[in-house]
């Protein structure tokens, strides 16, 4: 890469980062809508509904960020096999410590140790990089930042799992979902989406159920036993009235994405990852050049 596609590509990451930040995907924002709709008129899940309206509307006019909350910075990027993706990882730390500069990204990551905020966001684990080459000549970079609350409520289970009665098959799997959302209540910011992995080992299942959440609000899983489970889960929870932000209502969750990873038979994780309603994820094809030819969302 050249001094000019670099520069190019530097620019590009900050605008993802930007636009990540700030502005809400539209299929976030329509379902956000259609969750409005069905609280009744003035109650308090309606009322809440409106102050997250309000804020999303704001944040993109202002170029300000949705939430208080940076988030876990976490980039998910394919890159041409011939491009070097240890200057992508350099380019992709400045353009976070930039862009914070900018006061696009709150300076909001901290010395585990220590406490102490050095006011960039980057530092160990911070951004997280998940690169992989892939043989078309084009980048496919996606940032989400999840917030730290709903991280908070994320949840793994091992099955059997005796406290909500749970075995080794898809109603177990069912039970351990609506139990970390039951448990959640209002703490992950809610109405939530969840990402959801069967299988794997506890590391894998993590970070898979986040993967899922890369996926569209609209889009239907090809595997018609799991597209029944999501289905399922969302409208149970949806029955459970804990509501937006807690306040009670009909809008517990927008939708939940499940996935499997195969397992050992010794053991049988169900890993959950929630995500609020400030669903920050953004993304865009970039070019060789560094320059963004289309955005995903
Ligand atoms: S969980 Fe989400 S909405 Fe709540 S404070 Fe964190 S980023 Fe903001």
């Amino acid at each position: 890469m050249n001094a000019s596609s670099q520069n190019k590509m530097f620019d590009s990451l900050v605008e993802i980062i930007r636009k990540t930040s700030t502005e809400l995907p539209q299929d976030v924002i329509d379902a956000i809508e259609e969750g409005k709709k069905q609280e009744a008129q003035d109650s308090r899940g309606d009322y809440a509904m409106g102050i997250i309206q309000k804020n999303i509307g704001l944040a993109k006019v202002k170029s300000q960020p949705l939430c208080q909350d940076t988030g876990s910075i976490l980039f998910f990027i394919h890159y041409p096999k011939t491009a070097d993706a240890e200057h992508l990882g350099e380019l992709l730390r400045k353009a976070v410590a930039t862009a914070t500069e900018k006061g696009y990204l709150r300076q909001n990551s901290v010395d585990s140790i220590t406490g102490k905020n050095n006011g960039t966001n980057v530092g160990p684990g911070s951004p997280t990089l998940h690169m992989e080459p892939w043989s078309k000549d084009y980048y496919d970079i996606r940032l989400m930042l999840k917030g730290g609350g709903c991280e908070n409520v994320g949840a793994q289970y091992s099955l059997p799992d005796s406290r909500v009665g749970a075995g080794r098959d898809l109603a177990g799997v069912k039970k351990c979902i609506l139990d970390a959302v039951q448990q959640a209540q209002g703490k992950g910011c809610g109405p939530g989406v969840l990402g959801v992995t069967i299988g794997g080992d506890r590391a894998t299942g993590y970070l898979s159920s986040k993967e899922q959440l890369l996926r569209r609000m609209k889009d239907s899983n090809p595997d018609p036993v799991l597209a029944k489970l999501e289905e399922e889960v969302t409208t149970d929870a949806n029955k459970l009235g804990i509501g937006p932000m807690g306040f009670g209502g009909k809008t517990t969750l927008l939708g939940t994405k499940v996935t499997a990873l195969n397992r050992l038979p010794a053991s049988f994780f169900v890993s959950i990852s929630y995500m609020c309603w400030a669903y920050r994820r953004q993304g865009a094809n970039v070019t060789m050049d560094g320059e963004i030819k289309d955005w995903i969302y």
